[in-house]
Order: C-alpha cells, then sequence, then structure tokens
C-alpha cells in the first residue's frame, strides 16, 4: 500500500468544480487539510464525503491552494510528467515541427495536464517558465526528461514572472540543462525569420501566440499604410511589409524592443524606408498624430495585458477604450483596425462592447470583419476557460 497522502478536505458542495475537471481549488472552498504537505506536494482533494476528487500540487501561500495533475487514481510522478509532456509534444506535430529553426509552444501548463508549466521551442533552444508550487516542485524531472522527449539538448529557464510571488517563488532565470542560449537565436515564421532574445525578450522571448495573426495581416496589408501600435520586435511590421505595404509605422516604449525589430527588418532585406520605427508611448504617439490629422488604411493594436486581474478591469477598459477611439479615428474610409487584448479578465464579449463603444465616440461605422485569437498551440482546455485570453477583432469603417 502506498503511504497516504496529505488530503485537503473541501467544504460540502465545493466539489462541483473539480467534478466538471477544472483543475483549480480555491483556499475559500477548503475545510481542513490533513497531513503536512511543503509547498509543491502531492495531495489528495476529497469532497466532505470522502470521495478522492482529484490529485493535486499544494500551494500553500496561493489562493489557488491546489491544482490538479490528475482526476484518477494513479500516482504522481516523474512517469506522469513524462506522458503529460509526451502528449503535449505530439499534439503540436513532434519536437521539430517547423524544421530546425521552427518556434513553437510545446507545453501550455493547464491547457495540457501540467498546470503552471510552460515550455516553449526556439530552434534549438527550449524556454521553460515555471509558474506555480507544483510545477516548481517537478522542476528537476522536467529538465531531465525535456532533452530526451525533444532531441533539443539546450533547456533555459526564464520563471522571472510576477505571478510566482503569488505562489511564495522567487524569480529565477538560468541553465537547466546544456549551454546558455546565445544573445539571439533566429526562428522562422512562415517563410520569415525572426530574432527571439530569450534572455531578456518578454515573455518566454517572444510573443508565439500571435503568430497565425501576424500572418493574417501580411495578407491584409497589400497597398495599405500600416501603423503597428506596440510592435515590440517588429513582427507584424516585418509580416505587413512583407504583404507589400505601402509604408508601415511602428512604435514602441521599448529602446531594446525598437533594436530587435530594427535587426528583424534586417533580416528579412526588408528596405527600412518603408518602415519607421518610433519610439514613444502609444497613447501619446496617437494623439499626435490626430492632431496632425495623420491617416492609415490598417492599424494593428496589440497592447501588452492592461488587466491583470478582474479587480482591474475597469481602468483597463478605458485604456482599451482610448487606444481604440484613436485608432478608428486615424483610420480612413474603408480602412481596417486589427486590435486585440491578451487580458485573460477581459472576455470576448467585454472587449467587443469595449470597441463598439470607441468606436462610437470616434464617430465611425465599423464592422467586426473577423476574429481572430491565440495560436493552436496555445490550446484551450474545454474544462478550463481561463487559458483563453487572447482576443482578437478586425474591424472594417466605413
Ligand atoms: N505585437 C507584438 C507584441 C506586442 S507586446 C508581437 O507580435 O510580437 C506589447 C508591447 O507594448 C511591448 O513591446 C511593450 O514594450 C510595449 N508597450 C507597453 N506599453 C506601451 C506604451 N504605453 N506605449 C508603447 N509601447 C508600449
Amino acid at each position: 500500500m502506498p503511504p497516504r497522502l496529505p488530503t485537503l478536505w473541501l467544504r460540502r458542495g465545493r466539489e462541483r468544480s473539480l467534478k466538471r475537471r477544472h483543475p483549480w481549488v480555491f483556499s475559500g472552498a477548503v475545510e481542513r487539510l490533513a497531513g503536512e504537505p511543503g509547498p509543491g506536494d502531492t495531495v489528495d482533494v476529497r469532497s466532505a464525503d470522502g470521495e478522492v476528487l482529484a490529485r493535486a500540487a499544494y500551494s500553500p501561500s496561493s489562493q489557488i491552494r491546489a491544482r490538479a495533475w490528475t482526476f484518477r487514481d494513479e500516482p504522481v510522478d516523474d512517469g506522469l510528467i513524462a506522458r503529460r509532456l509526451a502528449s503535449a509534444i505530439a499534439a503540436r506535430g513532434g519536437p521539430t515541427a517547423g524544421g530546425p529553426e521552427g518556434a513553437c509552444r510545446l507545453v501550455y501548463a493547464e491547457s495540457d495536464g501540467l498546470p503552471g508549466v510552460i515550455v516553449d521551442r526556439y530552434a534549438d533552444t527550449l524556454v521553460v517558465q515555471l509558474l506555480t508550487a507544483g510545477a516548481e516542485r517537478w522542476r528537476e524531472t522536467i529538465a531531465d526528461l525535456l532533452p530526451a522527449a525533444t532531441g533539443v539538448q539546450r533547456v533555459w529557464e526564464r520563471s522571472d514572472v510576477e505571478v510566482r510571488g503569488l505562489e511564495g517563488l522567487e524569480s529565477r532565470v538560468g541553465p537547466l540543462a546544456g549551454d546558455p542560449p546565445p544573445p539571439r537565436i533566429a526562428i522562422r515564421e512562415g517563410d520569415l525569420r525572426l530574432w527571439v532574445d530569450v534572455h531578456r525578450g518578454h515573455k518566454t522571448g517572444a510573443y508565439l501566440d500571435q503568430r497565425d495573426n501576424r500572418a493574417r495581416i501580411r495578407e491584409l496589408a497589400a497597398g495599405r499604410r500600416v501603423l503597428d501600435a506596440f510592435c515590440y520586435s517588429g513582427g507584424f511590421a516585418v509580416h505587413a511589409l512583407t504583404g507589400g505595404a505601402a509604408s508601415v509605422l511602428a512604435v514602441d516604449a521599448s529602446t531594446e524592443a525598437l533594436a530587435m525589430a530594427r535587426a528583424n527588418l534586417e533580416l528579412n532585406g526588408l528596405a527600412a524606408d518603408r518602415c519607421e520605427l518610433t519610439e514613444g508611448n502609444v497613447f501619446e504617439v496617437l494623439r499626435g498624430l490626430r492632431d496632425r490629422a495623420a491617416s492609415f488604411d490598417l492599424i494593428v493594436l496589440d497592447p501588452p495585458k492592461f488587466a491583470a486581474t478582474a479587480s482591474q478591469r475597469q481602468g483597463a477598459a478605458r485604456g482599451y477604450k482610448d487606444i481604440n477611439l484613436l485608432a478608428f479615428k486615424l483610420l480612413s474610409p474603408g480602412g481596417l483596425l486589427a486590435t486585440f487584448s491578451c487580458s485573460g479578465a477581459i472576455g470576448g464579449e467585454l472587449f467587443q462592447s469595449i470597441v463598439a463603444g470607441a468606436a462610437l465616440d470616434a464617430g465611425v461605422e465599423a464592422q467586426i470583419v473577423e476574429r481572430l485569437g491565440q495560436a493552436a498551440d496555445h490550446p484551450v482546455l474545454l474544462s478550463f476557460p481561463e487559458a483563453e485570453y487572447l482576443r482578437g477583432l478586425v474591424c472594417r469603417v466605413g
């Protein structure tokens, strides 16, 4: 008989969400803890009636007190982690999908049955982000398994995200396996190439979630004067130029991001004269452009997450409305606005109503001509809708 696991006993009536296979146990649902699990240790989660509902990672400092590894009676061990990694990687078409310079999210946390574990591949480098106490507990296992599971020998950790603080974890960056990565890695996106800085770049280095949408912008850009607002390393700009944009103005507040954008234009042999890179605050730059009565035929708005939590929803809504309103004012008749929110706390309906309010106040009539979202390597588990965070609308003004 295996030793009995520490047990989280739920309050009566609080078993519903686990029964629907939602993997989170909130602190308010917990009646009591039996045993003394450390952070990240595996616990049984039981209903008030004693039924074992899940085996989960315990996180004493988080409001999300436990995250389910499994809803079955099976051990949580290296074997389970290995199976989950293997099936996540297989679902992406194998570790080398996209060729030697391919880039892909191989593991997307809860959606792949590995709460708190992110693994992104950039060519010959894997970048791992461990977000939770449970993920942290299996760090060595994950580091040991990944090279064999992928054939990629270099594994770099970018666990430098704020949410770790909520889990009582420090931020950590460094090697998990193999040599440290070079300062820049070239990845392939479609038939283009892009530089990624996995040391200092945002997220694990790049915004892989927008891959398909950058390709779509390429298709929409022909002959248009394009504004790429919040351009980061210029992914949308590079695609728009390749797609035959008449001109691109790319704006970001980060000097480093713009240096990378410049390098990405060069990497793809794109004439810098069709592209202007401007450092500044998008809110101010858009107002300045409006005051000068500037006009564009395609505007991409891809701001950072304005709402990290539901409590920030209102302020975020104001931010989204402001930039969308300004963008609508800058569009020529027949112009397109590709507008995004990556705030999980802003649902699709709310985002659409914010954009609708912006169009109304801008005095334009606009239609939604396309809905966009996160790429397929960021899947949304049906029992975990929180995994969906990227909302995009392409609107055409009359
Ligand atoms: N479109 C990019 C990702 C954009 S991420 C891509 O596809 O790769 C958001 C970007 O907004 C970051 O580069 C960040 O530096 C920038 N940013 C955040 N706040 C800003 C502001 N107020 N003005 C300008 N840029 C800002």
